[in-house]
């Protein structure tokens, strides 16, 4: 399992379901990948899209007391991760508003390439 993944200019890693395919984030989300799930790595997140919350939770963690709701597939329901609600401790705080999601549950693919169609070349100037 590496730890340091090549950048792939003009395309982005996407990440969805492992059960439905559901894409879910992609790497320019991607916070970091040193957390710890119940299922080993797991991959913090600045936002994740097509989930369901449960209700929250007060779950004690190596790095504190937090609040927390776990995170399931909108489409399938499969449990995928977590995020955190409010953390306890000051230093854990940048967490708060985050998303989970363990490795062994989701599983990544190469986004479409985007390097093809420039953006600069969309923006027209028009001020002569
Ligand atoms: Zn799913």
């Amino acid at each position: 399992m590496g730890r340091i993944f090549l950048e792939h200019l003009g395309g982005s890693r996407i990440f969805s379901c492992a059960s439905c395919e559901s894409a879910l984030t992609n790497r320019a989300e991607l916070i970091s990948t040193r957390f710890t799930g119940a299922t080993g790595r797991a991959f913090l997140f600045n936002k994740v899209v097509n989930i369901n919350l449960s209700d929250v939770q007060d779950r004690m963690m190596l790095t504190g007391r937090h609040m927390v709701r776990d995170v399931s597939c909108k489409n399938c329901d499969a449990k995928l991760g977590w995020v955190y609600e409010f953390a306890t401790e000051e230093n854990q705080r940048y967490k708060e508003g985050r998303v989970i999601l363990e490795r062994a549950l989701v599983s990544e693919s190469e986004g479409f390439p985007d390097d093809e169609v420039g953006p600069a070349q969309s923006i027209e100037n028009n001020n002569n």
